[in-house]
């Protein structure tokens, strides 16, 4: 598969922006450097970060047992699903399929770049439904869109079903991947030597706990990491950033053990829903957060406010009439949902 032919031209054309960093990354502690216009007083910030964040990739790179050439870093996930469809979508040409319902911020990213955004209707289990998927693949159609698990519906879309979706479509296949670190599925990641025009997204901003700082990654072929690190802005991950996520990195078993707690508070949230009589179904959940559709969801919504308890409000998205999606919280914070969710229960 030759990626360049599914880059656009005016990308492919393009002439990167060299940066400072660029033309000169050898980082000796005796140069003196004076080509960044940078304040030369040490405040631990004075200088630019690494444009691509090497020590932080490598980092990563040996986490996944990947080559760094195959990881290109932003500003959260949603930055690299802009940078992904400005490298391969033709504003008022190409378009974008996904599904319905799924993360909102496609359709966003889809109209501020100018690129049509189509969807196809999971089926009553929240799967894909792969003959009708692939039936509304057109000609324009540059880029699929894959949430797995899904937001807001938390199932996991079968192995299976990608495989015959990267298997028959022949532009450029995202999944999504947000939510990977609660599932017992493994990543797409290990499927990306079989599928040079496979892009798998993930963020520190769900399991890793670290929504703040904004990173997202990007794991591809070298070929799509080349393009997108052309159009990227040249220092899009902050020194901070780079700094804190490396931190994480390097205490990842900490981190594991948040993840099993979210797991079994999850099994445990579901069955709490199930009991309750207002509450019409709990969707089985691969994330760490749970669809249930009520009787009535603004009510429901409302009656949880007043006890001081936020979550989401779905009823208005396709598919998710009447539900609400909720967030996994810490032990104590599900303990007060519980009382409430029973509290309102007459
Ligand atoms: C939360 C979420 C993201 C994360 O976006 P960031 O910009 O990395 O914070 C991406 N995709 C989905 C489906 C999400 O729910």
């Amino acid at each position: 598969m030759n990626i360049n032919k599914l880059i656009r031209p005016s990308v492919l054309n393009l002439k990167k922006y060299s940066s400072a960093r660029d033309e000169f990354s050898d980082k000796k502690d005796d140069f003196q450097f004076m080509d960044a216009n940078e304040n030369p007083f040490d405040t631990e910030y004075n200088r630019y970060p690494d444009p691509y964040q090497k020590g932080l990739k490598k980092k990563l790179a040996d986490l996944k047992t990947i080559s760094d050439e195959n990881i290109v870093l932003g500003n959260g996930s949603d930055e690299i699903l802009d940078l992904i469809i400005r490298v391969f979508c033709e504003p008022q040409k190409d378009e974008i399929l996904s599904l319905s319902p799924s993360y909102g911020m496609y359709e966003v990213l889809a109209q501020i770049n100018n690129v049509t955004y189509k969807t196809c209707r999971l089926n009553s289990e929240f799967q894909l439904d792969v003959k009708a998927f692939l039936n509304e693949v057109s000609k324009n159609t540059k880029m699929l869109i894959l949430c797995s698990p899904n937001n807001p519906t938390g199932a996991l879309l079968q192995v299976a079903s990608i495989k015959k979706v990267l298997d028959d479509f022949k532009g450029i296949v995202v999944i999504d991947e947000a939510y990977i670190d609660f599932s017992a599925n493994s990543s797409f990641i290990n499927e990306l030597a079989h599928y040079e025009n496979l892009i798998v997204t993930q963020t520190f901003s769900k399991a890793a706990g670290l929504a703040g700082i904004r990173l997202g990654v990007c794991y591809a072929s070298q070929a799509i990491c080349k393009a997108i690190n052309k159009i990227k802005l040249p220092y899009n991950v902050n020194t901070l950033t780079q700094q804190k996520a490396l931190q994480f990195l390097e205490n990842i078993d900490k981190i594991k053990s948040q993840i099993e707690i979210i797991k079994s508070e999850r099994s445990v949230l579901f069955k709490v829903l199930e009991s309750l009589n207002y509450v019409e179904k709990v969707y089985p959940s691969d994330a760490n957060f749970i669809l249930v559709k009520v009787d009535d969801a603004n009510k429901r919504y409302q009656e949880l406010l007043n006890f001081g308890i936020v979550v989401r409000n779905r009823t208005n998205v396709e598919m998710c009439e009447n539900c609400l999606r909720i967030s996994v919280g810490n032990p104590q914070e599900n303990q007060k949902l519980i009382y409430v969710l029973k509290e309102i229960d007459r």
